[in-house]
């Protein structure tokens, strides 16, 4: 899911995706950034609403992950950032 649709004009474009194939549930990433990501169904984290928090903060749920399942990306150049 990108996060274009709500934010991107409040500071740079970035895209935020989780990996469902690696998402082991543990929440680490919900705890990082709680407003960007929710628990589904299945216990695994979603893309919510990334633009209601801070670049840090995903940063910080990127760094959080152990399986490296969430992936934030520059939207304009695709390149992914790193904590
Ligand atoms: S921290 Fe990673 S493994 Fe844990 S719920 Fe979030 S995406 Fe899934």
């Amino acid at each position: 899911m990108s996060a274009g649709s709500k934010g991107d004009t409040v500071r740079r474009n970035i895209t935020v995706q989780i990996d469902r194939d690696l998402c082991i549930g543990n929440a680490m990433c919900r705890a990082a950034a709680p407003k960007a990501f929710i628990a589904d169904s299945d216990g695994q984290s979603t893309v919510a609403d990334p633009a209601a928090e801070s670049l840090e903060n995903l940063m910080e749920a990127v760094a959080s992950c152990p399986v490296g399942a969430v992936v934030v990306r520059d939207g304009e150049t695709g390149e992914m950032l790193e904590p």
